[in-house]
């Protein structure tokens, strides 16, 4: 049976119940779960999955042949209906830096046509935006971009669809998906629509700020390092 991905659809559950499918020495699969497991450049969530009275904390999760494995010290047998919590404010930071990664590509891909995004790693401390494309840029003036688009209150929206219908829709993909199954993804705005099984914020004013920390071109490839402030 395939996990229910809660994470994919509401950012903003931080609580659910959930069934206990499997259980090993190391991990627990649950019939649907709000943990995000760690991939495509953003942290997993941690947090506890509890039941009478036994208490997990759930420290890694990872992505396995399409289930979910939450990771913990499981020292017993676990009831087979728990109540699953995640670290709200991890995820809400995860969200910031991952959503402000989406917006820092679609704000220079549009300003600069050029451009294509090929990579956004999202973890804090550590962000950055990888684009094709060479053009010269201050990291001001891309700063001063990406926050009049936060200011701006723009909503995000995720919604599924396969392949064919994104190809006939929006644009061609330059990397492949599945074609065989919908996929997720994510349209800010107006901006170019994206394929990602991230967590999202619904819109772009909860970014608060960005700081454009580094800018750098090399072998035509232009790196965007980016921290998420907390000021607005
Ligand atoms: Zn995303």
């Amino acid at each position: 049976m395939m996990t229910e991905f809660l994470y994919l659809t509401d950012s903003y559950l931080f609580e659910t119940t959930a069934r206990v499918v499997q259980q090993t020495a190391d991990y627990l699969i649950l019939d649907k779960t709000i943990f995000y497991p760690q991939g495509g450049g953003q942290p997993c969530d941690q947090g506890s999955i509890t039941a009478y009275g036994v208490e997990i904390f759930i420290n890694l999760v990872r992505m396995v042949d399409e289930e979910v494995h939450h990771y913990g010290e499981i020292t017993g047998p676990i009831p087979e209906h728990v109540t699953c919590r995640i670290d709200k404010n991890r995820r809400i930071l995860n969200a910031k830096h991952h959503t402000a990664g989406h917006l820092l590509a679609g704000c220079l891909e549009c300003a600069h046509p050029q451009l294509t995004a090929t990579k956004c790693h999202a973890f804090p401390n550590e962000a950055y935006v990888e684009f094709k494309g060479a053009v010269d840029l201050q990291p001001q003036s891309i700063q001063e971009l990406v926050n009049q688009s936060i200011k701006q209150e723009i909503q995000t929206k995720v919604f599924e669809i396969d392949l064919a219908s994104f190809e006939n829709k929006y644009y061609r993909l330059p990397y492949t998906v599945p074609s065989n199954k919908p996929f997720q993804v994510l349209q800010i705005g107006d901006y170019k629509p994206v394929p990602c099984g991230g967590t999202h914020l619904s819109n772009t004013s909860e970014i608060g700020s960005i700081l454009i920390k580094k800018v750098k071109t090399k072998d035509g490839v232009l790196k965007v390092s980016y921290e998420v402030c907390e000021s607005r």
